[in-house]
């Protein structure tokens, strides 16, 4: 569990992390196809991680329609797939840490109650603290949170396609969650956990996720881990100028139509800028298509 899926750690290493809970869209074409060409650019690895953390969002068989997807679409990963859901030990290993140092305590506080009373903020609600210094038992299935006043500085980071970006974690979201009330490691935990253990140098994603950066930054600091470089795509839209995902009913990709679909992406991102006819690529593999974008385009 703790081999590491890389050899060389200063060389680039990219991932691309799909959650289970449904088929690919466009929307996540274009978040593989991105981490997938700027790994490229960088003769780097590319990595593909399944984030099924929380069995009651997974979809049966998303996992394995995903990987067969991308497969389809000429996206071939490096190594083997890695599936969050096997790795507790090494969450719980990280949670240990921050426990041992007095960063993290248990949330007793519902959703409710914190809707009715908590400040809201650009984010939604900014946890008040309430249960900081109460020192709730850790023996209560409830929520565990981690204190964001350790740093409580402005965090910054310059992203790749955003430019600066910062957040002060303290006053616009207050303390998080890094473990759910139903048992579950929250998302900003694991993939922190995973990102420094894969020893991904940058991650490039959806736009939708740029506001989480900071948080992964913070637990960085505070579990003493690497730093990668980020980089956030922008989002696709539908007619009505929805965010494509699986609630606004993105409709999943179909492999038979393979090229066109890396086409439209690699368009999307800006990659794709030549008229079809100058580069006669259509009819081509995806891997072919991929390839030319890797070799004419830097991202
Ligand atoms: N699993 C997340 C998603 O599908 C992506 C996580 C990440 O790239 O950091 O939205
Ligand atoms: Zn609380």
């Amino acid at each position: 569990m703790t081999t590491r899926s890389t050899i060389n750690t200063n060389h680039y290493i990219g991932r691309f992390a799909p959650s289970p809970t449904g088929e690919l869209h466009m929307g996540s074409l274009v978040a593989a196809v991105g981490s997938y060409l700027r790994a490229k650019n960088h003769q780097g690895q590319w990595l593909v991680r399944m984030e099924d953390l929380d069995p009651l969002r997974e979809v049966k068989g998303a996992a394995d329609s995903i990987l067969r997807t991308l497969e389809a679409h000429g996206l071939h990963w490096d190594g083997e797939v890695v599936y969050q859901s096997q790795r507790e030990s090494l969450y719980t290993h990280a949670l240990q840490q921050l426990k041992n140092a007095g960063q993290v305590y248990v949330c007793t506080c519902t959703r409710k109650a914190l809707m009715r009373s908590a400040k809201r903020g650009h984010y939604g609600i900014i946890y008040p603290a309430t249960c900081r210094k109460a020192q709730h038992s850790f023996e209560l299935p409830k929520a565990i949170r981690v204190r964001t006043d350790i740093h409580n500085e402005t965090i910054c980071f310059h992203d790749a396609y955003k430019g600066k970006q910062c957040q002060n974690l303290e006053k616009e979201l207050g303390d998080f969650i890094i473990k759910r009330s139903d048992g579950y490691f929250a998302y900003q935990l694991a993939v922190v956990v995973d990102d420094e253990d894969q020893g991904i140098t940058e991650v490039v994603r959806g736009e939708d996720l740029l506001d989480n950066t900071a948080r992964q930054i913070y637990l960085q600091k505070l579990l003493g881990f690497k730093q990668p470089d980020y980089c956030h795509l922008p989002m696709v839209n539908n007619e009505q100028g929805q965010k494509l995902s699986k609630q606004t009913h993105a409709p999943a990709l179909s492999n038979s139509q393979a090229s066109a679909n890396i086409i439209q992406a690699l368009r999307f991102l800006g990659v794709y800028n030549q008229p079809i006819e100058e580069v006669a690529v259509e009819n081509e593999a995806p891997e072919k298509i991929l390839q030319w974008a890797v070799e004419n385009n830097r991202l």
